[in-house]
């Protein structure tokens, strides 16, 4: 996944296996296209939650419009083939080395 934004302090998160399997499959975070975004929050404007977007457009709602996912859930979106596919780097070690630095839950940061 690539960092579009500055400033942000993800929390360390419970250690998680990856299993051989994993590996083989294409992992959107893991691709170039993955950005790190800000979505501000509704309740106030220097409040914002992290999210992430297939800067490729790969990620749609029935209705097409674009579909954004939760940043604590990317390690989990994976998909069977995908011609934009842009590794940053080798999947396994990558989603290690992500899952230590991923929040557990939906944080609210303040901007
Ligand atoms: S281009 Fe494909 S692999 Fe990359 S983030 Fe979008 S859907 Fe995932």
């Amino acid at each position: 996944m690539h960092q579009e934004i500055a400033g942000t302090s993800p929390i360390q998160c419970k250690d998680a296996v990856i299993s051989k399997k994993s590996a083989d499959k294409i992992y959107c975070a893991n691709c170039k296209h993955c950005k790190l975004i800000r979505s501000q929050t509704s309740g106030n404007s220097d409040e914002y939650q992290l999210r992430v977007r297939c800067d490729a457009g790969k990620w749609k709602k029935k209705l097409g419009e674009e579909k954004f996912y939760k940043y604590f859930t990317v390690a989990r979106r994976s998909i069977p083939d995908c011609a934009f596919y842009d590794p940053m780097g080798d999947t396994k070690t990558f989603l290690k080395e992500l899952r230590k630095t991923l929040p557990i839950k939906d944080e609210v940061y303040i901007a």
